[in-house]
């Protein structure tokens, strides 16, 4: 088992983690990211950021590739790991993963969040053959198909609009009675004449053979059942926090998500929280590089940096 110091470890490499690796490693503090899965996380889906970054439109993946490459020029470690424990060591902290086991002085969690799942029959079985979360990536395949999504926030509402562009129709399934998205988003859908809302409505099976060929929903105030004949099916319900490594002294909020006071600190010294992850996160990209900044200042405060 291999085993490594750090000044600084910031688990997770979406935009938040690097930008937050970035600020570190600029203070001259040994840095190391680790991400289990690709590096850029949730952001490498979306073709458009809205609003757009500073300097103009970049992709998603731009940003997180640009990102990744500031952070190795600084000399950042980048690790490619599971993380599967932090507990205290002494001064230490320590991030145990899947490939051995590092130290550092300070710990970022910014593991980010995972897209919920309906939990519904055939929503599994159906995975890759119809059921999809990843608009920008499957939009295509869906060319002149209708299509279901579920939900009423920000994410549905934006991901249904990527899928009029290509689909014949777009069943947008809420379960109640008005959406909770910004209002450009709900402005948007309202203009586009093949996105139906389907309110006071849930999904409550995907059928097919194959392939996906309908969704079963069902009116929640008058119970009725009824099958919309569709090719695909993407939910956007929210998000889980990604954060089962971290120890209960790490405190959570009723959904899970990790609270921490105004300097980002985790209620376990040295450990802070940034991004999706934090109980409190605004959910906005300008939001995540904030929190990131933040963190990355309390930590490198908490080490004698500036
Ligand atoms: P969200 O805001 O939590 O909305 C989830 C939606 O799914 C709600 O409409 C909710 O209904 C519905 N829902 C929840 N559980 C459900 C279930 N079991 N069955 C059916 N419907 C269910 O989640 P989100 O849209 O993924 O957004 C998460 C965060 O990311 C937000 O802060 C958002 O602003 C942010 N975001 C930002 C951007 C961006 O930067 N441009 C893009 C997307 C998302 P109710 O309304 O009835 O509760």
């Amino acid at each position: 088992m291999s085993a490594s110091n750090f000044d600084v470890i910031v688990i997770g490499a979406g935009i938040t983690g690097l930008t937050a690796a970035k600020h570190t490693t600029q203070q001259g503090l040994a840095t190391a990211s680790i991400e289990a899965l690709l590096f850029g996380g949730l952001v490498i889906n979306i073709n458009e950021l809205d609003p757009a970054p500073p300097g103009g439109h970049v992709s998603g993946t731009d940003l997180a590739s640009n990102l990744m490459l500031e952070i190795t020029e600084l000399g950042a470690a980048t690790l490619s790991e599971t993380v599967t424990a932090l507990a205290r060591d002494g001064d230490f902290l320590s991030v145990v993963t899947d490939a051995g086991q590092h130290r550092a002085r300070a710990v970022i969690v910014a593991s980010g969040a995972k897209l919920k799942r309906l939990g519904i029959p055939g929503e599994a079985e159906f995975e890759h053959k119809g059921v999809s979360q990843c608009a920008d990536c499957d939009g295509p395949m869906y060319k002149d198909e209708d299509v279901v999504v579920v939900g009423g926030g920000d994410s549905a509402l934006q991901e249904a609009l990527v899928l009029a562009n290509y689909c014949r129709r777009v069943h947008l399934v809420h379960r109640g009675a008005r959406f909770r998205a910004r209002r450009h988003l709900i402005d948007a859908v309202a203009a586009r004449a093949n996105i139906r809302p389907v309110w006071n409505t849930v999904a409550e099976e995907v059928l097919g053979a194959q392939m996906v060929n309908k969704v079963r929903v069902r009116n929640v105030g008058s119970g009725q059942t009824t099958e919309i004949p569709c090719a695909g099916l993407f939910a956007y319900i929210g998000l889980a926090p990604d954060c089962a490594f971290a120890p209960p002294e790490v405190k959570r909020d009723a959904d899970g998500f990790l609270v921490t006071d105004t300097s980002l600190q985790t209620a376990m010294a040295g450990v802070f929280a940034a991004g999706a992850v934090r109980s409190g996160y605004g959910g906005m990209l300008t939001d995540a590089v904030a929190e990131a900044e933040t963190a990355a200042a309390a930590a490198c405060a908490r080490l004698g940096k500036r």
